[in-house]
């Protein structure tokens, strides 16, 4: 008889963002006269830079000649991005990255997702709680998360590392033994950052207890402050313990071309019986069974950014979203609200009023203001309490949500 990933059936509810696409949808149904303005869901848009498009449509044509057609690529990627992104964003800050490290691929989730195939179920995982809900329901998929409980909010083989105002968002270091730590900074959904000190905790954790990081940093370009580290491998040894993930999602706009990459360092090896295993290995040998590759012209788009012009003109983007945050925050700060994040993030985090769960607060938004936006405790059982706006609407949007929240008010 055919049998099924039964872990699968321990999955919470759907997925969050499609409860909120459902309540969205009833209430449009509703409402057909209200304008919605969506601020929920971490999806870019503004226009792809001018200098990507050029570059995607130079690669079509090289597709149509037969001299510069191109066929199944490398699985790991083209050198030529590969060689582009060392040189931009690695040794640019002075972090050595070799081309043979980095695996380019068409999203930094199925990368999170996938990471799993080499490092099996055996795991004990821990996760920030809040926390990007892709690292949880990939454990869950995969069984090391272990039965949920309906009471604590939890799932009893992971380790919850609270992240909340008493704590500044800064988690605390497991009492317990842990394999694998997600890392996601600057992060989703609080905005909040860590600085290298307290980066370098985790990293010595890491060395000192065998573990693993899966450092997520797809809004490493989104860092405005000074001391707050892009990468993981800024801190000293981190080589030796972590995997980086970035994306060109939020960074260029990619979410509808899809492109991303993920940085296995060579010197990452584990000790199995008298044998030193590389994840390097594992994970090229992973990427060219599963994996197709990223299309050749995907990532000539990719490689235009890295140029003085393509670099400005994806800041534009990004500075666009931020003034949407500095809104964001001064607008709620007014309205009497306290929030974090938005400073090295597009994400706004701030507290429900009293009285109102995260989604009561989220019905309440959507039916007076018709505003969307994320409800913590989608993120977490920590979550509750606190709310998620982005900065990713058009500006004009972004004004007309604030007044709208102001005057709810
Ligand atoms: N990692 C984090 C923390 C995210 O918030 C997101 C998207 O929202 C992703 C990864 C997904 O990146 P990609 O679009 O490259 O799959």
């Amino acid at each position: 008889m055919l049998k099924i990933n039964e872990n699968y059936l321990r999955l919470q509810d759907s997925y969050l963002f499609s409860t909120i696409a459902k309540k969205v949808d009833e209430f449009k149904k509703k409402n057909p006269e209200k304008e919605i303005i969506k601020m929920g869901i971490g999806d870019v848009t503004r226009p792809i830079a001018p200098i990507v498009i050029e570059a995607m449509h130079k690669a079509v044509d090289e597709m149509g000649e037969s001299q510069t057609f191109r066929g199944y690529g490398p699985e790991q990627g083209y050198l030529f991005l590969r060689e582009k992104i060392c040189e931009y964003d690695y040794k640019a800050q002075d972090i050595d990255i070799s081309a043979d490290e980095i695996f380019v691929s068409d999203g930094a989730k199925c990368d999170v997702a996938n990471i799993l195939d080499i490092l099996g179920n055996e795991n004990k995982v821990a996760i920030t709680d809040p926390v990007y809900p892709v690292y949880l329901d990939t454990n869950v998929m995969i069984g090391t998360a272990g039965k949920y409980n309906k009471k604590s909010g939890k799932y009893e083989n992971v380790i919850y590392l609270p992240i909340n105002s008493e704590n500044n968002f800064i988690p605390e270091l497991p009492t317990e033994n842990v394999d694998i730590i997600y890392l996601c900074l600057p992060n989703n959904p609080t905005g909040t950052v860590l600085n290298k000190i307290e980066l370098k905790k985790w990293v010595d954790y890491a060395i000192n207890n065998n573990a693993l990081i899966l450092f997520d940093s797809a809004y490493e370009k989104y860092i405005s402050q000074k001391d707050i580290p892009h990468s993981i491998y800024e801190i000293e040894g981190a080589k030796k313990v972590a995997i980086e993930f970035r994306s060109f999602s939020k960074t260029a706009g990619f979410t509808g071309i899809r492109c991303a990459y993920t940085i296995v360092p060579k010197e990452l090896m584990v000790q199995l019986n008298n044998n030193k295993v590389y994840l390097n290995n594992l994970w090229n040998r992973r990427m060219c069974t599963k994996f197709n590759g990223v299309s050749y012209i995907t990532q000539k788009a990719a490689e235009a950014i890295y140029t003085n012009n393509g670099q400005k003109q994806i800041k534009e983007n990004i500075d666009y979203y931020m003034d949407n945050a500095k809104i964001i925050r001064d607008a709620l700060k007014k309205a009497g609200f306290i929030t974090y994040g938005g400073i090295n993030a597009p994400y706004i985090w701030l507290k429900t009023p009293k009285g109102f769960t995260s989604w009561e607060f989220f019905d309440k938004l959507l039916e007076e203001t018709g505003v969307v936006g994320t409800p913590g405790a989608g993120f977490g059982p920590s979550g509750e309490g606190y709310f998620r706006l982005t900065a990713f609407n058009t500006k004009e949007n972004t004004i007309k949500a604030m007044k709208r929240i102001e005057e709810l008010v």
